[in-house]
């Protein structure tokens, strides 16, 4: 359960994506966003605002023609993410339908 020190994956236009709370609108450090897991191209995060406190839990894509993300507003603190995440066992596939299922392609 090493925490990533170097994200390369946070490039400008992802933290763009990640730079505001979309609660409060503030502008936030991306570089807060806690990397809960990685799987290929998908990254799981988890961000608190500063201003607010409100958390964020993106789901993050770097496939295909650039970085995408979902944002959804938690209360879940990032240990709960965790948790949550170990019972159900996320699955890269389910990550994938989720996403489809905000962003439909037809
Ligand atoms: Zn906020």
């Amino acid at each position: 359960m090493q925490s990533r020190k170097k994200p390369h994956y946070l490039s400008g236009e992802v933290l763009k994506l990640l730079s505001y709370c979309p609660l409060c609108e503030s502008n936030y450090n991306p570089l807060r966003a806690k990397v809960l897991e990685e799987k290929d191209e998908a990254h799981l995060l988890h961000i608190q605002c500063s201003n607010c406190g409100g958390s964020v839990v993106a789901l993050l894509f770097t496939s295909g023609a650039g970085p995408t993300s979902i944002g959804l507003v938690t209360d879940l603190t990032s240990d709960d993410v965790l948790r949550f995440k170990d019972q159900t066992t996320v699955k890269t596939d389910e990550v994938i339908s989720f996403h489809q299922f905000l962003f439909p392609t037809n």
